[in-house]
């Protein structure tokens, strides 16, 4: 299905400024009380604690829900907690399928649940979608993803995962992190459950860690509800106005991140210090492999603009190392195997100017050519 730019601007601009608010206020107040009086039994006004319902959380809740077109939105304390809260919806002895290229540290999640909670991890390369049913074992539960994969930017065939999924009576989890739902809302392709780290885009300036769960369905939907009242992976009402502040401008900055990550990647693609350029289409990260490794550090050195630093989605460019940073704790031989070697630089273009951006990355290949 595709999407609507110019309902999708409206929609996210308009977060937090609804009608039901009581004193009109246009940005959305934050309710940091934990508590809420109840004039007597049975008379509460829908509130009583902020870890079972909060307003302003709410607030951000149905923003996110109807963003992804789901039935129900989860903001979580970070990325990893809304994964943890989509996990406890499984128990040991389950077997879950994922793609090789994952977030490093789902990867380390993932192992720890193996470890120590007796869960089953296949790891399916993301693109031959006819061998994707030859992981689906007896005890298989569900098939969780990324797409575009990250570092390597490949995009995974959603409708076709969804197919098998149903087929087998999977849950369908995507981790929508890297493109947002401006770009893809993968309930839409069949999904049942959407992850966020909405410390990235959604936020968008490098200054708030939150996660979000949105899924289909009501039985799903009061599961994850019970699971994340039960648990307290819940977002904190500041946070949550942050997370709401960033997200009115989404739409804006996608655009922004798009153009000048097409602007980069035309330009890497023209160097001949720089061996393979990996961008997805669409958004703002791409990633490329240098010729050799011993490039990678005084290119990095010489670097002014873009900072070495780990994440993504925020307005500032950054410049990862998944080697040491983002997916160091992937074992190297299994990191190799499937390309993600140690000459391969990760970019998260922000919002400046393209130019500028050009600049400094010749500034850094000049100092790797000395
Ligand atoms: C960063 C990230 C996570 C983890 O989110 P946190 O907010 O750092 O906990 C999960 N998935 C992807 C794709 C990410 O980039």
């Amino acid at each position: 299905m595709s999407h609507h730019p110019f309902e999708q601007d409206t929609t996210f601009a308009q977060i937090g400024n609804h009608k039901t608010e009581p004193l009109k206020a246009v940005s959305t107040p934050i309710y940091l009380s934990t508590s809420y009086r109840h004039e007597k039994i049975g008379h509460g006004n829908g509130y009583d604690y902020t870890r079972t319902g909060n307003p302003t959380r709410d607030v951000l809740e149905d923003a996110m829900a109807r963003s992804e077109h789901g039935d129900r939105a989860f903001a979580t304390s970070s990325g990893m907690s809304a994964i943890q809260l989509v996990f406890s919806l499984l128990a040991a002895g389950d077997h879950i399928v994922t793609c090789r290229d994952v977030y490093g540290g789902s990867y380390r999640y993932f192992a720890m649940l193996e470890e120590k909670q007796g869960f089953q991890f296949s790891y399916w390369n993301g693109q031959d979608a006819d061998k994707l049913a030859d992981y689906i074992q007896d005890n298989t539960k569900a098939i969780f993803i990324e797409t575009p994969t990250n570092p390597l930017m490949t995009n995974i065939d959603m409708a076709a995962v969804s197919r098998i999924a149903k087929e087998h009576n999977l849950l369908f989890i995507v981790d929508n992190t890297v493109y947002t739902p401006f770009l893809q809302q993968p309930i839409n392709e069949g999904a049942d459950i959407v992850i966020h780290s909405a410390t990235k885009y959604l936020a968008g300036h490098n200054d708030v860690l939150a996660g979000a769960v949105v899924a289909k369905g009501n039985k799903l939907c009061e599961e994850l509800a019970y699971i994340h009242n039960s648990t307290g992976s819940t977002l904190a009402p500041f946070d949550c106005w942050l997370l709401m502040r960033g997200m009115k401008t989404l739409p804006l900055r996608m655009r922004q991140h798009e153009y000048n990550a097409k602007c980069v990647k035309a330009f890497l693609e023209s160097q001949p210090l720089v061996n393979q350029v990996l961008y997805p289409g669409k958004g703002g990260m791409l990633s490329f492999y240098l010729n050799d490794e011993t490039y990678v550090e005084p290119f990095l050195k010489a670097l002014n603009l873009f900072t070495f630093a780990e994440s993504l989605g925020g307005v500032e460019s950054l410049i990862t190392y998944p080697a040491t940073q983002t997916h160091a704790d992937i074992p190297e031989a299994v990191r190799h195997s499937y390309g993600l070697t140690n000459e391969l630089i990760r970019l998260s273009v922000g919002i400046e100017h393209a130019d500028d951006l050009i600049l400094d990355l010749e500034h850094g290949l000049a100092a790797v050519a000395k």
